[in-house]
């Protein structure tokens, strides 16, 4: 008998210590559990809007963010297009197709102007006449910018973004879905605008593509179903990169002032020219000794 006790209490103490030492393990995993699965504790409800939001925040496979901060999307790589030719459907049924922002002229298209180039299309307009999205799609950015003004950007399913700048009132938040034709905002003649216009783009994957490509701006609306995005979409981004190195070269000062310690041999080497040429341009000698202030033409 006194076995037999002995017995059971050998057990019970056994399965005690196991159970405590079990329920010490259940305890550290669930603690463990909780710490690591606290920042993604979203109850329920939050769960379904969260899910939902993912699921319709457009063209994110594409993309892979939804980038609310920063008016431009991350610009992809036009070398990772390789030969390919992307189509990208402009219309399908169950969208409300493509309606024209605003119905007024253009006053600059996209291309080099002046010593920039314009990456958009300029539609005149009054300040408050309104402006409507031009695809269905959800509004990425509303905000003020130096440069845009006011200016919303629209990201569309097919995964083009549409811009609307220089707005002078905005009628859309961030996050709002909208379809073609919604009265997004009123034209205006906000950020760095002459006059009041709206500066329309459509973008993809963050690069600017002619929107004459798709819009008769004459006609107000679609020239193609569908469009082709090759890497000869963005030809032009050779021609921009040139005209602005042109500009770099041409608004390089053409003029130095010496500062203390500077050399003419030194100043030769810095815009690449020779002392000789300096000289000669300035009526100076190449030993002629430099005095702060001055000013050499290069
Ligand atoms: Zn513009």
């Amino acid at each position: 008998m006194k076995k037999i006790i002995s017995t059971v209490f050998v057990f019970s103490f056994l399965y005690s210590a196991f159970a405590i030492k079990s329920n010490s393990v259940l305890i550290v995993t669930a603690e463990k559990e909780i710490t690591d699965t606290i920042p993604f504790v979203i109850d329920e409800d939050e769960l379904s809007d969260y899910s939902d939001s993912l699921v319709s925040f457009p063209a994110y496979d594409l993309y892979c963010n939804w980038d609310t901060v920063h008016t431009h999307s991350a610009k992809f790589d036009i070398a990772d297009l390789k030969d390919d030719v992307k189509e990208i459907a402009l219309y399908d049924e169950s969208s409300c197709g493509y309606v024209h922002p605003f119905s007024g002229n253009v006053t600059s298209g996209f291309g080099p102007r002046r010593k920039r180039f314009h990456y958009g299309a300029d539609i005149d307009l009054e300040t408050g006449d309104a402006v409507g999205a031009a695809f269905d799609g959800k509004v990425r950015i509303a905000k003020t910018s130096k440069s845009y003004g006011n200016v919303i950007v629209i990201r569309h399913n097919n995964g083009l973004e549409t811009y609307y700048a220089h707005l002078s009132k905005m009628n859309v938040e961030v996050g709002d879905e909208v379809f073609a034709g919604q009265i997004i905002g009123l034209g205006g003649n906000t950020g760095k605008s002459r006059g009041s216009h709206l500066h329309f783009e459509v973008r993809y994957l963050g690069h600017p593509i002619d929107p004459t490509e798709i819009i008769s701006f004459t006609e107000h609306k679609l020239v193609t179903d569908t469009l082709c995005v090759s890497k000869k979409t963005f030809d032009y981004i050779v021609e921009a990169k040139k005209a602005a190195s042109k500009n770099k070269a041409g608004s390089k000062a053409r003029v130095h002032v010496v500062k203390k310690g500077d050399t003419l041999s030194a100043i030769a080497r810095k815009y690449h020219t020779t002392t000789k040429a300096i000289s000669k341009k300035n009526g100076i000698k190449t030993t002629s000794k430099l005095r702060v202030g001055q000013r050499i033409r290069l």
